[in-house]
């Protein structure tokens, strides 16, 4: 089997970009490549809805059990899962705009539809608490809507927190890859990609 570049993984038969916005979030949104604008992206790695919630356990935002029973869930109901894949890319890409964008006010709004969504649909549920009295989980019903329900909920707490303003997009070409650079010395998403093109461009530069 020929070799897959190497920020990108095979998982169940699936290519998946790896993680690496240090957050689950600007990882999804991390899903596609080429941002320019909001046409059909060069390389979108949610191919199915299959795919996006196969990459939802990859990062762990999804127990295995959970992924298998979505995955039979969309296969019994196609055309409803597609309707949500369209949905999961619309919020990518509002997403983005948001954290990119000052002037993606539409983007914002619809972002803040999504999480009113999600959290309308969340419940409070009693768990065995560590000390005293009840504790308490938040949990979303295990339906197909409930992998973009989590991603819309974890947003908020991007947007909201203090990992915001830490939101860094990569440089390198028709990347636009976002991660968290809390400490202000990243410069690429990932060395072995952008970072070794700049370094070989920079190189090509000085030899000419
Ligand atoms: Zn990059």
């Amino acid at each position: 089997m020929s070799a897959l570049p190497s920020h990108l993984e095979l998982v169940q038969g699936v290519v998946l970009p790896k993680p690496v916005g240090a957050d689950p979030v600007l990882d999804f949104l991390n899903t596609r490549s080429d941002f320019a604008g909001r046409g059909p992206a060069v390389n979108d790695w949610l191919t199915s809805y299959e795919a996006f919630v196969i990459w939802n356990g990859y990062v762990g935002l999804l127990s295995d059990a959970s992924v298998f029973r979505l995955i039979e869930q969309a296969s019994v109901k196609p055309t409803d899962a597609a309707r949500r894949l369209d949905a999961v890319r619309e919020f990518r890409a509002d997403l983005y705009d948001v954290l990119t964008d000052e002037a993606a006010i539409g983007s914002f709004e619809a972002v803040a539809r999504a999480v009113g969504r999600a959290g309308g649909r969340r419940r409070l549920n009693a768990v065995p608490a560590e000390g005293l009295g009840v504790g308490a989980s938040w949990e979303l019903p295990e339906d197909l809507g409930l992998p973009l329900d989590q991603l819309a909920l974890l947003g908020a707490e991007l947007l909201t927190g203090a990992s915001r303003d830490h939101v860094r997009v990569c440089p390198g070409d028709n990347c636009g890859w976002l991660f968290l650079d809390p400490r202000g010395r990243r410069r690429w998403c990932s060395m072995s990609t952008c970072g070794n093109r700049a370094k070989v461009r920079a190189h090509a530069a000085r030899t000419r």
